[in-house]
């Protein structure tokens, strides 16, 4: 489960709208809560397997999302998809680093379209261990889900709104 506050979903949101119909991009900063293997009862088990494999069949570790880092798309089509500018990426995971934060997702908008992963979404999926929530503007209000995706597939991710930031 990700939980997410209020006030970083806004942040999210607006500027998803600020760039529509382009899409966005950025990075989900923020603290692991409970290790995978403590929610599956004991690490014991978890030695010797593929954790990709592992955490695929569950669900990605529980974290608290503490920041989100505006990232520019630079995709040459980027009403359809996105490509996150690298020196920027660069810099935010530094602002991670010195804030004593972990990288925890990705997100990303959908100006036109469900909050579902694409077909490029799924083929560009990188980050096997991050969860990645995508932000449609299809409908009058934004909606948002958060997707799990590994070798292709896709699980969606449990998302907690509101807690307050510590
Ligand atoms: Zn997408």
């Amino acid at each position: 489960m990700i939980h997410i506050p209020d006030t970083i979903l806004e942040e999210i949101f607006s500027h998803a709208r600020s760039e529509s119909p382009d899409e966005v991009c950025g990075w989900l900063a923020g603290s692991l809560r409970h290790g995978f293997a403590e929610r599956n009862g004991g690490g014991r088990g978890v030695e010797g397997l593929n954790p990709r494999v592992m955490r695929f069949e569950s669900q990605p570790r529980d974290s608290l999302v503490e920041k989100a880092y505006s990232i520019p798309n630079i995709a040459g089509e980027p009403k359809s998809r996105f490509v996150m500018e690298p020196e920027a990426q660069i810099s935010a995971m530094r602002k991670v680093r010195e804030l004593g934060l972990e990288l925890v997702g990705t997100y990303h908008s959908h100006p036109g379209s469900p909050a579902r992963p694409s077909e490029k979404d799924r083929e560009l999926a990188l980050y096997p261990d991050l969860a990645h929530l995508i932000v449609s503007l299809a409908e009058y209000r934004p909606s948002f889900r958060c997707w799990w995706i590994a070798e292709g597939g896709i699980v969606e991710v449990e998302v907690e709104r509101g807690g307050r930031l510590v």
